[in-house]
Order: structure tokens, then C-alpha cells, then sequence
């Protein structure tokens, strides 16, 4: 039955469908007004077998992968929605160097319903703040945005759990690290991390949570990870969107 409040509501339905999208971004079907259709979000959602360490792609049979029999890692566990595998490479691509936002929404989504679905609500509240990987700040003036910190506060905002912000620098301009061996890795990251000196005091003793985008090596959340040990820090988990493969 049509109201006098029709026009409206028409009005108002018009707006919302301008903000959510009624075509899915990745297949462009009908999306009942969410960023994917049900089809697509099951295809990236796809449970992986992983080492149950550092999240690397492993065969079902294996528990640790012989990177972590060999060495131990700072943080305690790290959780990557999938592997570095199509279409993610693209997606990321498009949110990181073409600024197209919308998908790290979709991206920061697919972490969420990820860590709900992987991760008891006993243990989520056990940790106190997420962290996300910062960028130098010649990096952020280029780039715009840092990509982990939009993860975050989606993150933030649907599991309730706080931003550490202004605690943690990036005081060294690092190289990129894809162009790197994993010694040279190691090294370009050496002391790329710090806190500042006001704000040691909230990390003592906290259960705290790095997020990024992609982990390839872990040297980046390791040496991130080692810094906030070093300053008193209970725990040190990874979240992340993407773990690739070892670089050969
Ligand atoms: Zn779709
Ligand atoms: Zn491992």
C-alpha cells in the first residue's frame, strides 16, 4: 500500500542504492546491494591448509612449514585470508596504487568475516589494540593513504577492538622490499621501527595485533613485531589480507 510517505522513501531508497552498489565488483550480477554477489565472496573465502605458525600455504598433511622447524618468528601466529593468488594480486593493485578505495573495503571485509569465522570470540577479546604496519611518511605523502591503517579500522569498527595509533614510526626509509634477497630483507629492516617514547607505556604488557596487507617473508611484521617485544609487549599476532609463498 503506497503511503504519502512514498516519495520519500522512494527518495531515500535512491540514495542507499547510490552508495551500496546493486552490481557485484567483481562479476557484476546482481549483488542484493553488497560489494560482492554470494558467489564470488565463496570463491575468495575458500579455507586454506597453512602452517599453523606463520600462515604459509602448506598441503593438508602438514602442521609447520620447515621455515619455522628452522627459525623461530617474533610474532605468535598470523592469519591471512588467502594466498597470493588470483584475483587477489589485482585487487590489491587496484585499492594500493590506484586508489580505487572500494576495494579495500571489499578487501578489509573478506579479513573480517575471515577472523570471525577462524578466530573464537573468547580469544578476540583478549586482545587489546591493532596496529597497523605504518609507512614512512615520504611514503604516505606519495601514496595518499596508508592501505594497512584502512584495513584497521574496518577491522576496529566490526570486532570492537582499539587502534594504537601515534605509537609506532617508520623512522627509516626503506627500500622496497620485493626488489631484495631475504637477507637483504632482513637488513633493509634492521631499526625501521620505533616507538615513541610517550607512548611505551601503553604497549607493556598488551596482546597486540600488526595488520597489513600482504606478508611475503614476514621481515616487515617480524622486525615491527620485535620492536613492540623489545618495549614490553605481552603478545604479538599478524593479520593480514594475502601471504605469498616464499620468494625462490
Ligand atoms: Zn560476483
Ligand atoms: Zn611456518
Amino acid at each position: 500500500m503506497k503511503t504519502k510517505w512514498q516519495p520519500l522513501v522512494n527518495k531515500f531508497q535512491f540514495a542507499i542504492e547510490q552508495i551500496l552498489p546493486s552490481q557485484c565488483l567483481l562479476c557484476h550480477l546482481s549483488s542484493n546491494q553488497t560489494l560482492i554477489c554470494q558467489y564470488c565472496h565463496d570463491s575468495l573465502a575458500v579455507a586454506r591448509p597453512c602452517c599453523l605458525h606463520c600462515g604459509l600455504a602448506l598441503s593438508k598433511t602438514q602442521y609447520y612449514c620447515g621455515d619455522c622447524l628452522k627459525q623461530k618468528h617474533q610474532f605468535t601466529q598470523l592469519h591471512a585470508v588467502a594466498n597470493y593468488h588470483p584475483p587477489y594480486p589485482a585487487l590489491i593493485k587496484k585499492f594500493k596504487y590506484s586508489k580505487q578505495l572500494i576495494f579495500g573495503e571489499l578487501l578489509a571485509d573478506l579479513l573480517v568475516s575471515s577472523i570471525q569465522s577462524n578466530i573464537l570470540s573468547t580469544q578476540l577479546s583478549m586482545i587489546d589494540y591493532l596496529i597497523p604496519v605504518p609507512l614512512h611518511n615520504n611514503k604516505l605523502y606519495l601514496r595518499g593513504f596508508n592501505q594497512a591503517q584502512l584495513i584497521a579500522e574496518k577491522l576496529s569498527k566490526h570486532l570492537n577492538i582499539p587502534i594504537l595509533s601515534n605509537t609506532v614510526i617508520r623512522s627509516k626509509e626503506t627500500i622496497a622490499q620485493e626488489t631484495l634477497s631475504l637477507s637483504k630483507r632482513k637488513k633493509n629492516l634492521r631499526q625501521a621501527f620505533e616507538i615513541n617514547d610517550i607512548s611505551k607505556h601503553r604497549i607493556r604488557n598488551q596482546h597486540i595485533v600488526i595488520i597489513d596487507d600482504v606478508v611475503t617473508t614476514g621481515a616487515t611484521v617480524n622486525s615491527l613485531s620485535k620492536t613492540l617485544l623489545q618495549a614490553g609487549a605481552k603478545q604479538i599476532d599478524i593479520w593480514c589480507i594475502c601471504r605469498t609463498s616464499l620468494p625462490k
